[in-house]
C-alpha cells in the first residue's frame, strides 16, 4: 500500500463514508475510502429505505442517472398488530411521492446494489476505493490521529483526518477514543430480515401499485411479542424485504430468538397472503444503533470525525439510518474541506462537525427524541398493552349489533379502565408525550 500521505482516509463506504468520500473528493481532496467487504455493499443490511433528498445532496439529479431504485414509496401503511387482527394506518399519494425538483422522497434498495452504486460516485469524483480491507486500528502520533493500520501488508495509511464511518460495531471508534466502552445491549436492536422473491405483476396486483411504485408497512404490537420494537413489510421490484427488530436487551430477558419472531411475523393473518407463492432469496441479520442522543460518542477529536451508526445517529421512531448517516457524512466532508482551507486538523477546528449537525435535523432529531431510548427499554409492556386497546376499541365501534354509540364508547370506556387505571393510563400517555414532544 501507498506511504503517501492523504487529505482524508475514510473508514467504511456505507451510506455515511460513501457521503463523506464524494464530498470531500469532489472538492479535490486526496481520499481514499476503505471497505472490509469484498465491495461495498456486499454485508450490508437494510430495510431498507433510502431518502432522496440526502442522496441528492451529495450527487444531484441522481434519478437521472442509472442509479439503483427498487421502487418509489408512494404509500406509508403503519398496522398495529394483535395476534389475529390489524388496526391500519396510512397515507397515500403517488404525485406528492416526489419533491418539486423531481427527486423521489423515498425509495427502497437492495444494498448490496446500492452501496456499489453509491461507492462508485466517489470514485467518480477521484476518491481511491480500496475493498477487501479491514482498518484494524488507528494510528496515533502524540495526541492525535494520522491514519489507520490496515491488514494489508504495508498497510499503515496516513492523512490528516480520519472519517471513522465503520457502522454499528464500530471498534475504532474506541480505538480513537471518542467512546469508552462497548455500545450496552439496551442501545442496540437485532433485526432479521428475508428478501422474498415475486413477480413484479404479482407485487403490484396484491399492493395496488402501478409499476416503479412502491408500499412499506411497518407493523407494531404483537409481531414482537412484547418486546420494543417493529417489523416491517417493504416491496422492492422483484421481491419483499420482510423483518422484524427488537432491543438485544429485551431478546436476553424473554430468550426468544430473532428468527422465531421473523418466523411469526410471515405466519401473522395479514402478513402471510401477501407472501403466498414467494421464495427465500436471502436472510440476514444485523444489528442497529438505538440508544439515541444520550449514548452518542464524542463526535470529533484530533484528527478524527465520527458519523453514522458508528456515532450512534439513528431515529428508529421514523425508521430513519441512512439519512442520518449520509447527512453526517456530507457534514464530515465540508468540515475537513474547511480544516484543509485553514491548514489546522485539530479537534478546534475539527469541531465545526458538531456544530453543522447541531444546525441539520440530524442532531436535532436525535436530541428531540433523547428519552425515547430509555423508554423503549423500561416499558416494552406500552407495546403489548395499547395495541390491544386499540384494536378492542376499534372492534367494538365496527361491530354493529344494535347497540348505540354512545353505549359503545361507554363499553369501550369501561373496558380500557378496567385494564389500565385512569392514572396508569395518564402516565403512560405523559410518559409518552415526553419521549415524543
Ligand atoms: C434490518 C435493518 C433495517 C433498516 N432499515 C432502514 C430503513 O428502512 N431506512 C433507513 O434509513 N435506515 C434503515 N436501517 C439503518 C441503516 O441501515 C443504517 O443507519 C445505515 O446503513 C448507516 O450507514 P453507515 O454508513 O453509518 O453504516 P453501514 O451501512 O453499516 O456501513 C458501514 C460500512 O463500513 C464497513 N466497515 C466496517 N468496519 C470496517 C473496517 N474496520 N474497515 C473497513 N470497512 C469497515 C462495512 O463493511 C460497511 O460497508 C436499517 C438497519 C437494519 C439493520
Amino acid at each position: 500500500m501507498s506511504t503517501e500521505k492523504f487529505d482524508a482516509i475514510v473508514v467504511g463506504a456505507g451510506p455515511a463514508g460513501a457521503a463523506a468520500a464524494i464530498t470531500m473528493a469532489q472538492a479535490g481532496l486526496s481520499v481514499v475510502l476503505l471497505e472490509r467487504g469484498e465491495y461495498p455493499g456486499a454485508k450490508n443490511v437494510m430495510g431498507g429505505v433510502m431518502y432522496g433528498r440526502m442522496v441528492a445532496d451529495v450527487v444531484p439529479e441522481f434519478w437521472k442517472l442509472d442509479a439503483p431504485l427498487e421502487r418509489v414509496v408512494v404509500e406509508e401503511r403503519v398496522w398495529i398488530t394483535t395476534e389475529e387482527g390489524v388496526v391500519s394506518l396510512g397515507y397515500r399519494n403517488p404525485r406528492q411521492a416526489y419533491h418539486p425538483d423531481g427527486c423521489p422522497n423515498a425509495f427502497t434498495v437492495l444494498r448490496a446494489r446500492w452501496d456499489r452504486w453509491f461507492a462508485a460516485r466517489a470514485e467518480e469524483a477521484g476518491a481511491i476505493l480500496v475493498p477487501q480491507t479491514v482498518a484494524e486500528d488507528v494510528i496515533w502520533q502524540d495526541d492525535r490521529i494520522v491514519g489507520v493500520r490496515t491488514g494489508r501488508e504495508e498497510g499503515d495509511l496516513y492523512a490528516d483526518v480520519v472519517v471513522i464511518a465503520d457502522g454499528v460495531n464500530s471498534f475504532l471508534a474506541q480505538r480513537a477514543r471518542l467512546r469508552d466502552h462497548p455500545v450496552a445491549p439496551h442501545h442496540l436492536a437485532l433485526a432479521v430480515k428475508e428478501v422474498i422473491g415475486l413477480p413484479p405483476e404479482i407485487i403490484e396486483s396484491r399492493f395496488n401499485l402501478e409499476p416503479g411504485q412502491g408500499v412499506t408497512i411497518e407493523l407494531y404490537g404483537a409481531v414482537t411479542d412484547g418486546m420494543s420494537g417493529y417489523g416491517f413489510l417493504y416491496t422492492n421490484r422483484d421481491s419483499l424485504s420482510v423483518g422484524v427488530g427488537v432491543l438485544v436487551s429485551h431478546l436476553m430477558r424473554t430468550r426468544r430468538t430473532p428468527y422465531e419472531l421473523l418466523e411469526r411475523l410471515k405466519q401473522h393473518p395479514a402478513v402471510r397472503p401477501l407472501l403466498t407463492g414467494g421464495e427465500v432469496l436471502e436472510y440476514a441479520a444485523h444489528a442497529i444503533p438505538e440508544g439515541g442522543y444520550e449514548a452518542m460518542p464524542r463526535l470529533f477529536g484530533n484528527g478524527v470525525l465520527i458519523a453514522g451508526d458508528a456515532a450512534m445517529m439513528v431515529n428508529g421512531l421514523h425508521r430513519e439510518g441512512s439519512n442520518l448517516a449520509m447527512a453526517a457524512g456530507r457534514l464530515a466532508g465540508e468540515t475537513v474541506i474547511e480544516a484543509k482551507r485553514r491548514g489546522d486538523f485539530s479537534a478546534r477546528t475539527l469541531a465545526l462537525y458538531e456544530a453543522k449537525l447541531r444546525e441539520s435535523f440530524v442532531l436535532q432529531d436525535l436530541v428531540k427524541y433523547r428519552h425515547l431510548p430509555e423508554l423503549a427499554d423500561r416499558r416494552p409492556d406500552l407495546f403489548r398493552i395499547y395495541p390491544h386497546l386499540v384494536h378492542d376499541a376499534v372492534h367494538e365501534m365496527l361491530t354493529v349489533d344494535g347497540l348505540p354509540k354512545r353505549a359503545k364508547q361507554r363499553r369501550i370506556w369501561q373496558e380500557i379502565t378496567r385494564r389500565r387505571r385512569p392514572l396508569q393510563l395518564l402516565r403512560d400517555l405523559y410518559e409518552i408525550w415526553r419521549a415524543v414532544r
